[in-house]
C-alpha cells in the first residue's frame, strides 16, 4: 500500500480568553490510497479540529498554533504558502463540513454553488461549469438533478443536503475527502444512504471520516483511530476495534451503544483548556490506579497493528 497522507506529531493549539485550547497533540497518523480511516470520539476530543488542520480551513483571522508535519504526496503542507495550500484545498483533498444547513449559502442556488467550487480550480466557462454541477449533483442521485441545481439550499430535504456537500467535495475529483459528521441529524433510513453513498464514491479515493456514530464508522471504514481529550488512544483494524477494544474509553463508548446496552461513560470528557495530569482518561476510568494521576502513557503497539495508550499495557 501507497501512504496518501502522513501526519507526525500534529499540535493544533489556539489562545481564547479562558486560556489555550490544546485541541490536537502529538497526533501521528497515515492514510493509505484508498483507505478508509474512521477518526472516532465524542463531541470535543480534537476530531473536527485535526480534519481541518490538515487544509488548515480556518478563518485568516484565527490565531491557530498548527506544529509538525502533515505529509501529503511528499509535500508538507504546513510548509505550504496560503496561496499553495488554496490549490490542494478543495481540489486535491475536499471537505465535507458539518451541518450542511449552516455549511451550503442559502442565498445561492446548489447548482450555483457547486459550479463556483469547480471554477476555483479548473479552467471551465460558466456554462461548462453549471452543466458539471449538474452531472455532480446526478452522481450522488439526487432526483431530477437539472432541476434541484436552480433550487436553493431550503428547498433540499436534510439528507439531500448532506448528497449537495457530498457533490460539492467530489466536484474536482481529489484524492482525499476528509468527511466530517456526514450523518450528524440525519434520520437512519438516510443516514444509511448516504453511508451507501459514500461507499460507492470513495471507492477509488482515501477517506477520514470524523464521526461520533461507531455503527456509521464500522460500515464505512478500513482502520479506526479513537480521539479522546486531543490525543489518540487507540488504532487498529475496525473489526479489532469492535471485537478486541483494548482502551477503557473504547470499551466504554462501544458499551454506550444501545445494542451493547446503552451504558454511558461516566463523567465528561475534560476541558481542552484544563486537561488532566498523567492518563487524560483517569478521571473517568474504572480501572485508574495511582500511577495513572501522574504518568502519562505513551502510544504502543500491542500486535498486528493494533496500537493503545494505556498504563495497563504498559510493559516498560
Ligand atoms: Fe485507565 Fe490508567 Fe489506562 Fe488511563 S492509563 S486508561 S486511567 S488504566
Amino acid at each position: 500500500m501507497t501512504t496518501l497522507l502522513e501526519i507526525t506529531s500534529l499540535k493544533t493549539w489556539f489562545p481564547t480568553r479562558d486560556g489555550i485550547v490544546k485541541a490536537v497533540n502529538a497526533v501521528d497518523l497515515k492514510i493509505e490510497e484508498k483507505e478508509k480511516l474512521g477518526l472516532i470520539g465524542e463531541t470535543g476530543s480534537g476530531k473536527s479540529i485535526l480534519g481541518m488542520s490538515i487544509i488548515r480551513l480556518f478563518h485568516s483571522s484565527a490565531k491557530i498554533n498548527i506544529e509538525g508535519k502533515i505529509v501529503y504526496k511528499g509535500k508538507d503542507l504546513l510548509r505550504l504558502s496560503e496561496e499553495e495550500i488554496r490549490k490542494i484545498r478543495g481540489k486535491e483533498i475536499a471537505m465535507i463540513l458539518q451541518n450542511p444547513a449552516t455549511s451550503l449559502n442559502p442565498v445561492l442556488k446548489v447548482g450555483d454553488q457547486i459550479a463556483e467550487a469547480i471554477q476555483l480550480h479548473q479552467r471551465l466557462a460558466k456554462r461548462a461549469a453549471s452543466e458539471k454541477a449538474v452531472e455532480m449533483l446526478e452522481a450522488v442521485k439526487i432526483p431530477a438533478p437539472d432541476k434541484m441545481a436552480n433550487k436553493y439550499p431550503h428547498e433540499f430535504s436534510g439528507g439531500m443536503k448532506e448528497r449537495a456537500m457530498i457533490a460539492m467535495a467530489l466536484a474536482c475529483d481529489p484524492s482525499l475527502i476528509i468527511a466530517d459528521e456526514p450523518t450528524k441529524g440525519l434520520d437512519v433510513t438516510i443516514k444509511m444512504q448516504v453511508v451507501k453513498l459514500l461507499r460507492e464514491v470513495t471507492k477509488q479515493r482515501s477517506m477520514l471520516f470524523i464521526t461520533h456514530d461507531l455503527g456509521v464508522a464500522a460500515e464505512v471504514c478500513d482502520n479506526i483511530a479513537v480521539m479522546y481529550a486531543g490525543e489518540l488512544v487507540e488504532y487498529a483494524k475496525t473489526e479489532d476495534i469492535f471485537k478486541n477494544p483494548l482502551h477503557p474509553y473504547t470499551q466504554g463508548f462501544l458499551n454506550s451503544l444501545p445494542e451493547r446496552g446503552l451504558k454511558p461513560i461516566r463523567g465528561m470528557s475534560p476541558s481542552l483548556i484544563n486537561l488532566p495530569d498523567g492518563c487524560r482518561f483517569h478521571p473517568r476510568c474504572d480501572y485508574a490506579t495511582g500511577i495513572c494521576k501522574t504518568r502519562h502513557p505513551e502510544m504502543a503497539e500491542i500486535g498486528n497493528g493494533h496500537f493503545v495508550r494505556c498504563l495497563l499495557y504498559d510493559r516498560s
